[in-house]
This record gives structure tokens, C-alpha cells and sequence, in this order.
């Protein structure tokens, strides 16, 4: 049975652990660990530590840092495959999902190797007559992430390295059900040469976010997980005088309109719609069907269904593995009835999918329910699993009103071959991240992550020129070093109405 305990200072934390919490192997079911859950005292040890590597980290070069990062990128890419073991272990991706996962997340510590030209400020000479105005952006302090379970090692990547490269030092929270990726992450950061108390882990629950949320030591939150705790998480942090960024669930509507290519949208629909389990965040959970392509979706769905394997995610031919929890697969599984319940159809049930797996681990194929209707909860609950539902509507405007109206943003994608529909799609669509026949439109490193409506809270998207933005508090100088010596007193502004003399004399 692994122990996964703190990071703190560059070394594993052994603290006095009051409780703790169980580490599962979804693939069959069986416990593989304890994690010790930071009480204050762990929280505070963490944030002193984080603190005390402020002034020396923010006032190490660019140059350095820069160095440290791409030391830092080599390492986890060389180490790929254990870090998607690590995840396909707690969390049950399969494992070439996983190495996606990481790939991903590598290239936000690529973005942040260039933040020497990400930091550059602005300057203006002669704003007045031998006066010079530039600006700075400088790193906030200690600032924190709390990250949820499904991308265990992606999510905290798209936070650190960049906090880290403005000169921020940080603690992460990750999700308590499969926090082991993040203490490899910390042994990388180390290996790198990032100095110690510079990125530390702390692990818990609710009483070590609390903690974290209204810690005076903490200047800014980043933060990525369900809605509901999201907003709680927006507002407390907010609160305390904090600057946050939280990231809420979904509900990403993928609309195929009649003119699309029906192969090709039905074949990203299972992946968008399955991949991961269904546990994305920019998972496809409702597929509308416009115009009539509903009938031959399904039969195109349920032909690729029936082909795909689920099963642990060890295995190289397993296309989707377990859910994270039994608890969860029992609450995705109840989705089914409930739709069934309410009216729907259900064109696939995944509760009759054979699986190549242990018979304890936690597992539930994919499920297709047809004729799903706005009012119904399968439509208007996140599920988070392996879960598709289709609306069927009459045209564009119907698909663009549902999107509108279901109160989340995250994603929203369009399969046609209609320009003229992608373009309308794009320009009004209220989602803040769009794909045209992309299923999942997760931006590269170099743009920003982040819905609209209760997909986030907070004014700026994670990572990208967001992300800089975030880190980061701008300061503008005024200076001049000419005339030193010749200045008179006025106590007037210098007035946008007098002269360029009359100011040039105002200012001595
Ligand atoms: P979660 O909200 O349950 O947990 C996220 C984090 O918050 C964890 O670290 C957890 O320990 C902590 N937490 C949980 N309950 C808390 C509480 N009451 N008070 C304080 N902290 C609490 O989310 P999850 O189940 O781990 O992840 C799945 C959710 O995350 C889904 O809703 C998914 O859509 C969302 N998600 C969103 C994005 C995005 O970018 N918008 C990305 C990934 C996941």
C-alpha cells in the first residue's frame, strides 16, 4: 500500500495525519493506498515555506528561470509513460489517453519557457518632454491551485509552470482521489532545479481548501472543478481580497447539421462523447441533431459502440477503462433509468456493455439515450461519464438557443460543411471555446481555457496570454532625468488645454 503524503520545502512532508483518505484502483476495485489529509498545520507549513522562496525566486533572472523550465519540460517528457501510469493507475484513463493527458499539459511548461518575451512591458519616451513611461507585470506572491480528478496531472500543469515563470511561488491541492501524479510533478520541479518552497503539494479535502481560501498568505486562486464549488470557491477566496480564477462543469452541446460529413461526426461523437469515460470537462454530452440526421447518428453510434472496447487501461487494446469511483459509476449508472423514466430513449445502455476487466473495478459502457427533451434531467444535469444524449431540432437557430440557454459555456462544437453555419455558429454561439469540426476544442498552450456562464467564474482564462495576465500585477512608470534641478512648484495638473510651454513650465 503506497502512502502519499505533502511536498513541502522540496521534500515529502511527513505530518501528524489526524485522517487521511483511500486510494482505489478503478480497474478493479481493489485499495492501493492512503493519502494524508493537511490540516492548518500542513496548509501554514506550506504557504511559510512557499513565502520564504518568494524574494529569491521573483528576483532570479529571467534567464534562470527560463533554464530551470526547459530542464523542467525535458524531464517530464522523458518521463511521459510513468506519469500516464501513475494516472491510469487512480484514475483508470486508458494509457494512451493518459500520455495525451501529459502531452498536454507539457505544452503549457513550453508556453511558459518563453516568458522572458511574455513579461516585456511596454515604454513610451518623451510622454511629456523628457518624461518616460513604461510598464512592468510582476508576480503576485504565493498563489495557489485546487484541481480536480479528472486531468490529475494536466490540470495542475496548466496552473503551475506559469506562476512559477512570472515568479510566483505555489501550492497545489489536488484532488484527493488520485493525488499521486502531483508528487511526481514536485519530484520533476525539484529535479529541474527549481529551488526548494518554490512548488509545494498539499493534500485534502475541504478543510485544507478552506484553509487555502482564506489564508492571508495567498495572494490568488486558480481553481478547476464542479460548478457548485466553483462558485463557492469564487466567492470566498474573492472575499478575502483575492484574486480568482475557478473553473466550473459543463453541458457541451456538439450540434451536426444535415450537410456534414455523417461518418465523420459520428465517429468524433464516441470519442468526444466516451473518451475518458465520459469524465472531461470538454467531453460532448449532448449531440443535436439538425434536420433530421438523428436516425442515422444513432445507427452510426451504435454500429462504432459495439466495436469498442472497454477495459482496464493497462491494456493496449482497452479504448475506454473504468469511472473514477464506485459511488460515481453508480450515480452515472442511475442517469440511465432516470432517463429512461423520464421519456427518453435509450438507444445504447451501457450497463449491457461486456468488459474485458476484474469484475470488482469500476465499470459502465457507454450509453446512447435518443429523444431527449430540455426539461429532463439527463439534459440539464452535468453526469460526467460515458453519457450521450440527443436533442433533435429543426434548424441552426433551434441548436443556438438550446446552447443559450443551458446556463453553462464551456464548449460547443459544429460538424458541417456549410461555411456560412460555421461562421454564424462561431460569431453566436455563448461558449467560450468553439470547435468547427473539431469535437473538442481544447485551445493550445498559446491561447487561453475557460467558458463562459457557470463554466467559470473570474475574469481571466487559464494559461496562455490569460494566464501571464493572471500571474502576474501590472505597475506603470513615470520618470524623467532631464531638468534635474530646474523644478518650480505648481499645483496645477499639467493641463491638456495649455500649451506644450505652459506644461513644460508647470513641470519645471
Ligand atoms: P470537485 O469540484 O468535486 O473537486 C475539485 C476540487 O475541489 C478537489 O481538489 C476537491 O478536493 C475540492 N473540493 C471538493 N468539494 C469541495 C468543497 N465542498 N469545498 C472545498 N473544496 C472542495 O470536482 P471533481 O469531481 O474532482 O472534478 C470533476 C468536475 O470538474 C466536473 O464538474 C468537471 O466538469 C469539472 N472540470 C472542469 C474543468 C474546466 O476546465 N472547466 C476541467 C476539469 C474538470
Amino acid at each position: 500500500m503506497k502512502q502519499i503524503t505533502h511536498w513541502i520545502n522540496g521534500q515529502t512532508w511527513v505530518g501528524d495525519a489526524k485522517r487521511r483518505g483511500k486510494i482505489f484502483d478503478p480497474a478493479t476495485g481493489q485499495q492501493t493506498g492512503e493519502v494524508d489529509f493537511a490540516t492548518n498545520a500542513e496548509v501554514e507549513a506550506a504557504v511559510a515555506a512557499a513565502a520564504a522562496a518568494f524574494p529569491a525566486w521573483r528576483a532570479t533572472s529571467l534567464a534562470k528561470r527560463t533554464t530551470a523550465l526547459f530542464k523542467l519540460r525535458e524531464l517530464l517528457a522523458t518521463h511521459v509513460d510513468e506519469v500516464a501510469a501513475i494516472l491510469t493507475s487512480e484514475h483508470g484513463k486508458v494509457t494512451n489517453d493518459a500520455a495525451g493527458e501529459v502531452a498536454r499539459g507539457l505544452e503549457v511548461v513550453e508556453f511558459a519557457c518563453g516568458i522572458a518575451q511574455l513579461l516585456k512591458g511596454e515604454f513610451t519616451e518623451n510622454a511629456s518632454t523628457g518624461v518616460n513611461v513604461h510598464s512592468l507585470r510582476q508576480p503576485l506572491g504565493v498563489v495557489a491551485g485546487i484541481t480536480p480528478f479528472n486531468f490529475p496531472a494536466m490540470v495542475p500543469l496548466w496552473m503551475f509552470p506559469l506562476a512559477i515563470a512570472c515568479g510566483n511561488t505555489f501550492v497545489l491541492k489536488p484532488s484527493e482521489r488520485d493525488p499521486s501524479a502531483s508528487n511526481f510533478l514536485a519530484e520533476l520541479v525539484a529535479e529541474a532545479g527549481i529551488p526548494n518552497g518554490v512548488f509545494n503539494v498539499v493534500h485534502g479535502d475541504k478543510e485544507a481548501v478552506d484553509r487555502i481560501l482564506t489564508h492571508p498568505g495567498i495572494a490568488a486562486v486558480s481553481f478547476v472543478g464542479s460548478t457548485a464549488v466553483a462558485r463557492y470557491i469564487y466567492e470566498t477566496a474573492a472575499h478575502e481580497g483575492k484574486r480568482v480564477q475557478a473553473l466550473g462543469g459543463a453541458k457541451n452541446h456538439m450540434v451536426v447539421m444535415p450537410d456534414a460529413d455523417m461518418g465523420d461526426a459520428a465517429e468524433a461523437a464516441v470519442s468526444a462523447g466516451f473518451g475518458s469515460a465520459g469524465e472531461r470537462c470538454m467531453a460532448a454530452s449532448v449531440l443535436v441533431a439538425v434536420g433530421g440526421c438523428g436516425d442515422e447518428l444513432v445507427e452510426r453510434i451504435q454500429a462504432r459502440v459495439a466495436r469498442l472496447t472497454v477495459g482496464d487501461g493497462v491494456n493496449a487494446d482497452s479504448e475506454m477503462g473504468p469511472l473514477v469511483t464506485v459511488e460515481h459509476r453508480d450515480r452515472v449508472a442511475s442517469y440511465i433509468g432516470i432517463g429512461e423514466a423520464e421519456g427518453a430513449k435509450i438507444a445504447i445502455d451501457g450497463r449491457n456493455h461486456d468488459v474485458k476487466g476484474a469484475p470488482g473495478g469500476y465499470w459502465l459502457g457507454p450509453s446512447l439515450i435518443d429523444e431527449v427533451s430540455v426539461d429532463m434531467r439527463v439534459y440539464t444535469d452535468e453526469i460526467f461519464g460515458p453519457v450521450l444524449s440527443i436533442v433533435r431540432v429543426d434548424s441552426l437557430d433551434a441548436a443556438l438557443e438550446l446552447i443559450e440557454r443551458n446556463g453553462y459555456g464551456n464548449g460547443a462544437a459544429i460538424f458541417t460543411n456549410d461555411g456560412g453555419a460555421a461562421q454564424r455558429f462561431e460569431t453566436e454561439v455563448a461558449a467560450g471555446m468553439v470547435g468547427i469540426n473539431v469535437a473538442i476544442p481544447v485551445p493550445v498552450s498559446y491561447y487561453s481555457f475557460g467558458g463562459w456562464n457557470d463554466s467559470l467564474f473570474g475574469d481571466l482564462h487559464i494559461y496562455g496570454a490569460d494566464g501571464v495576465q493572471f500571474y502576474t500585477r501590472g505597475k506603470a512608470v513615470t520618470s524623467r532625468w532631464q531638468n534635474i534641478g530646474q523644478h518650480h512648484a505648481s499645483l496645477a495638473f499639467p493641463n491638456a488645454t495649455a500649451s506644450e510651454k505652459a506644461r513644460d513650465e508647470s513641470e519645471g
